[in-house]
């Protein structure tokens, strides 16, 4: 029984296999038409500010609803974007859609800062900027309400000439932020070189709260180095008020997490606001952007 059990695993672990590499065919033979046919969307998360948990910003994550496999992660198609240049149109829209919206809610009276995650490639392409000055014109909305997070992987591959373009961004007055920040070996490094403002805590770190001393002091370290240079930190993953309590005690004043809230559609986060009151906003509202 157990030879014939451990047969019928590695037969289906095989056919797991087969599945895989047919989903990611069909995912790479699809997604050309996804944007035009309209299959993409954008949601929005919540980022809270520690004290009194008004939503201070907000941060556009894209999916893709296909029609036969349903809702698609961008961890599985943002790369295979990359592969075949279609990031480029694909952030481009993320940016028209996200700048859009973020002008209807300042309109509204809500002052927040909307991030938009940025691919390497779309730097390499050598069009970030103008694609980010063109959707900023479009939507009306002020560069400093505009946050780019930057990962890692921007920075692995960037020559030189990236990180100047990432200045010419920073001139507009866009906002930069490096995203999952601690997730790779060589973060500290590049802190020196880039023009960032905001830290966005990778969330294994903030896992890391619970399982004791060690984990604390760990993220106490980041959040003071966010301090030093004079960054603004966002806690990535926040999922349990005693993770909050913690962050609280260390003074990391912005929170992203299901905690406060999953990514959701535009209306919803609409929905969301309006549990808030407007008028408490009111010159109170501290921006991401310190710098
Ligand atoms: P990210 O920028 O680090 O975004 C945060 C991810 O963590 C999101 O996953 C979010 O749903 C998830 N998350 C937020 N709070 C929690 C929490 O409390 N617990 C846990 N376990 N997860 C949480 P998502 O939406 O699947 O996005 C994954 C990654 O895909 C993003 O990581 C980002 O790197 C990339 N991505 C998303 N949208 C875009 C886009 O428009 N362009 C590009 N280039 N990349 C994007
Ligand atoms: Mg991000
Ligand atoms: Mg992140
Ligand atoms: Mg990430």
């Amino acid at each position: 029984a157990a030879k014939a059990a451990g047969k019928r695993c590695v037969r289906s672990s095989g056919e797991a296999i087969d599945a895989a590499i047919g989903r990611r065919t069909r995912l790479a033979r699809d997604l050309p038409t996804a944007l035009e046919q309209g299959q993409l969307r954008v949601l929005y998360q919540p980022v809270v500010g520690v004290h009194d948990r008004r939503v201070l910003g907000l941060e556009a994550l894209v999916r893709w609803e296909h029609p036969l496999l349903g809702t698609v992660s961008p961890d599985e198609f943002i790369h295979l974007a990359e592969e075949d240049g279609l990031i480029v149109p694909l952030q481009r829209w993320v940016l028209e859609v996200a700048t859009r919206q973020a002008a209807v809610l300042m309109a509204d009276g809500w002052d927040v800062q909307m991030g938009v995650n940025v691919s390497v490639r779309h730097l390499q392409a050598g069009c970030l900027a103008p694609d980010v000055a063109a959707a900023l014109a479009a939507a009306h909305l002020p560069p400093g309400k505009l946050m780019l997070e930057l990962t890692e992987s921007v920075l692995l591959d960037a020559e030189g000439g990236l990180v100047s373009d990432l200045e010419t961004l920073r001139g507009m007055g866009v906002v930069l932020s490096l995203d999952d920040f601690g997730r790779g070996w060589s973060s500290l490094a590049y802190l020196a070189r880039l023009p960032v403002q905001v830290l966005k805590m990778d969330r294994e770190f903030v896992a890391g709260i619970e399982t004791g001393p060690r984990g604390r002091a760990l993220v106490a370290s980041v959040v003071e180095l966010g301090r030093t240079l004079g960054m603004d930190v966002v806690a990535e993953g926040v999922e349990t008020e005693e993770q909050v309590a913690e962050l609280r005690a260390m003074d990391c004043r912005y929170l992203q997490g299901y905690l406060f809230g999953r990514p959701m559609p535009f209306a919803d986060l609409r929905a969301l606001l309006d549990t808030f009151d407007p008028t408490v906003l009111d010159g109170g509202a501290a921006d991401l952007d310190s710098g």
